[in-house]
Order: structure tokens, then C-alpha cells, then sequence
């Protein structure tokens, strides 16, 4: 497919693979599902965001006690509809930090005016059970804990389960932002009872930006009415709305939503969760297993990192520039990520969207060229960052 925009011609397969977490690089029928103008109103467009939701639920096996309310707009408003319309105005969450989305999340909590306590772990540790244990033991005032379930900024996978398990044995509500991990690493209500659960269009479903969507207990959202400070970021109103109508309370992205429901039908041929887990760990092990061999240093110790995206230490050699490198690597088909730590120069390769195996390869050569165009011969990090 080819046709002409004001931004040049666009000829499909030719745009560079996006190795970044969201927005990522969708199948082309993914795209091409964008290619008509839906009435919000319509019946047909109102069975599509009825069948989004009901395959969501699915994913998570909710069951009849779990509902899934969509939200416009990044996965941000999703995570601020929810942290508002879930906790109580007289409520306290433990927000568990370790890079920006925890960070972020206690952000919104200042804004919102909702008292919170935060474990931050810095950059890249994980916020282990023993530590929130502690936390809930000795502050009987917290009614939520708030975890982020990979925390993109750094890669790392939290240890889900752990902290879910903690947090039901004191009897406290869980919510989960798992942006960037749902649909790819399986969380299922059993194992997770999870009060709400939050991702996003454009992360591992594979779909394009426009929406962000809340999975969360029924008996939560009935229990949400009045919580919200704002209207458009209302879920117990979204929800009331959605389930008496059929439609969104405002202006939906309608191609968004089309075009999602086209990605989760990939999701499921692709074998559902695990699946899509499959092929984005072997995308993992091709492209970290690479980097180490030519001598990059990866952030994290092997059980923490994700099959989402992982950090590596920029190089010490003198000739790296990072945004050399970048517009190297980006002449070669492939665009990556800035790092995002606090204390080290470092730079993220995500694995999720469109990419297998063959592509990774195809990065590991453009790295190496990239370097070697640059004339950099010492891949290791200064000395004393790990
Ligand atoms: C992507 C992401 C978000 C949401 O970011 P937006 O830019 O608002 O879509 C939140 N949390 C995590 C962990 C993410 O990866």
C-alpha cells in the first residue's frame, strides 16, 4: 500500500520498526482496520466496544464479578480515572515507586488531594513484600496500595503476585498499573484479586494510542459513585453510561477502538497471553543475548528483567553520543528509546509491538554498524555504575 500525505509518501512495511514501549508498531491489518469513519452512535460501532470489553474481562478471567470500563485519552487519564474514582476522598493509598509511572502516580495523588505514603525504591529495586508487610502492619490507615506491575522506565518486572498476596493478607485494596504488561505477562483475577487493573491501547495489544481502559471488581465501581473529583475522568459515570447505552459518554476514538478490536483478534491467533508472551521473551533473549556478546551491560540482573523493554548503560567509550547513535541506528530502519535513570547515562530497547526475532537480529546488526560508525570500540559503562 502506498499513497501520498503532506509528510511525504507513505509506503507500508517502509517505516522504521518502533523498539519503544507504546506507541509501537502494529500489524499492517491492525492499520488498515483505521480506514473507515464510524458514527459513535451506531449500532455496529456500539457491538465493537461491547466485544472489546467482554474480551478484556476474558483476559483476565473476571468472570461475571469483574468489568472493564474504557477511558479516552492516554494511559495516564486511565490511571488518574482510576486512583480518583477508587479511592474514597477519606481514603490512603502506599504507592510502591521505582521509577517514573510510580512517581507519576503519586503525582496525580497530590493533584487530586487523596493522602498517600509512598516505599521508592529509586531507579531500579524492586519493592519487595517483606518491606509493604511492614508498611500495612504499622499504618492501619491505608486502604489502597498502588503497584506498578513493569515499570517501563526502568524495565523491571515487580514481583506482582507477592505484593498482591501481602496486600490481601492485611486486608487492603490493589490497584495495579499494568500499562505496559497486560496482555502480554498473564495476570488473572485469581491469583491477582486485583481491586482495578489499568493499561492502555498501545502497549502489548499491540493497538494504536487513543484510549486507556480500567478493569476492576463490579462491586468497586458501584462503591466509586461520587468519588471523582472530575467529570470527563468519571469511571462510575463512564461505566453507568457505557452499560445503559452502549456507547461512550463523549466523543470516543473511533478508529482507535476499531482498530483495537482488529489487534486483539491477532492477540488471540497469536495464542493469547501466552503467546504473545512467547514471542516476546525470545525477542528478549535475541536482543539482550546479543548486546552482552558485543559487550553492553544491561541495568538489570537477569530474573528482573521484563519481556517489555530492557535499559543498557550507554557505553564510557569517549566517540558514544547518544544522539549519534540514535540517528544512526534510526538510518537503518530501527528507532529506540532515551533512558530514562536518574544517576547513569543509558539508553531502552523495548521488545513489544509487531517484532519477532528476525527484527531483533536486524537491530543487533544496526547497533553494531551504528558503533562502528561511530568508531566506538569500548562498550562497557564507567566504571563503579554496576
Ligand atoms: C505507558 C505507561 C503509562 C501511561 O503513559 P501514557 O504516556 O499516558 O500513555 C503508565 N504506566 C506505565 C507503567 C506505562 O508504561
Amino acid at each position: 500500500m502506498q499513497y501520498s500525505t503532506s509528510q511525504g509518501d507513505y509506503i507500508m512495511g517502509e517505516e522504521p520498526y518502533l523498539l519503544t514501549p507504546g506507541p509501537l508498531t502494529t500489524a499492517a491489518s491492525t492499520k488498515a482496520a483505521m480506514l473507515k469513519d464510524w458514527g459513535s452512535w451506531d449500532g455496529d460501532f456500539k457491538a465493537v466496544t461491547a466485544e472489546i470489553r467482554a474480551r478484556l474481562v476474558a483476559m483476565c478471567e473476571g468472570g461475571d464479578a469483574y468489568d472493564c470500563v474504557p477511558m479516552q485519552g492516554s494511559g495516564t487519564f486511565a490511571v488518574e480515572a482510576a486512583l480518583s474514582s477508587f479511592i474514597p476522598k477519606d481514603g490512603k493509598a502506599l504507592v510502591l515507586m521505582n521509577g517514573a509511572y510510580g512517581k507519576r502516580a503519586g503525582k496525580i495523588l497530590e493533584y487530586i488531594g487523596r493522602d498517600f505514603v509512598s516505599l521508592d525504591k529509586g531507579d531500579y529495586l524492586p519493592p519487595m513484600p517483606e518491606e509493604i508487610d511492614e508498611i500495612l502492619k504499622n499504618d492501619k490507615a491505608i486502604t489502597h496500595v498502588l503497584a506498578v506491575h513493569c515499570e517501563t522506565s526502568s524495565g523491571i518486572l515487580n514481583p506482582l503476585k507477592g505484593i498482591s498476596d501481602v496486600t490481601m493478607k492485611h486486608g487492603r485494596k490493589l490497584i495495579v498499573d499494568s500499562m505496559s504488561a497486560f496482555g502480554a505477562v498473564p495476570v488473572t483475577v485469581d491469583e491477582i484479586p486485583f481491586e482495578a487493573l489499568v493499561s492502555s491501547a498501545n502497549k502489548c495489544i499491540e493497538g494504536v494510542p487513543g484510549f486507556g481502559f480500567v478493569l476492576a471488581k463490579k462491586s468497586a465501581l458501584e462503591a466509586s459513585k461520587g468519588n471523582c473529583h472530575s467529570l470527563s475522568l468519571d469511571l462510575y459515570d463512564q461505566w453507568i453510561y457505557m452499560n445503559t447505552s452502549g456507547q461512550w459518554r463523549f466523543t470516543p476514538p473511533t478508529h482507535t477502538v476499531v482498530a483495537f478490536l482488529e489487534a486483539l483478534r491477532l492477540h488471540e491467533a497469536e495464542g493469547g497471553v501466552a503467546g504473545r508472551l512467547k514471542r516476546y521473551s525470545q525477542n528478549r533473549d535475541t536482543l539482550v543475548g546479543g548486546m552482552k556478546e558485543m559487550g553492553f551491560v544491561p541495568l538489570l540482573d537477569e530474573m528482573w528483567l521484563s519481556p517489555i523493554i530492557t535499559t543498557f548503560f550507554s557505553p564510557d567509550d569517549e566517540k558514544f553520543d547518544f544522539t549519534r547513535f540514535y540517528d544512526e541506528i534510526k538510518s537503518r530502519g530501527f528507532i529506540i528509546y532515551p533512558g530514562k535513570l536518574t544517576e547513569a547515562e543509558s539508553f531502552r530497547i523495548g521488545f513489544i509491538g509487531a517484532l519477532d526475532k528476525s527484527v531483533m537480529e536486524g537491530v543487533l546488526k544496526a547497533i553494531a554498524e551504528s558503533c562502528a560508525a561511530m568508531g566506538v570500540t569500548n562498550f562497557a559503562p564507567p566504571a563503579g555504575v554496576k
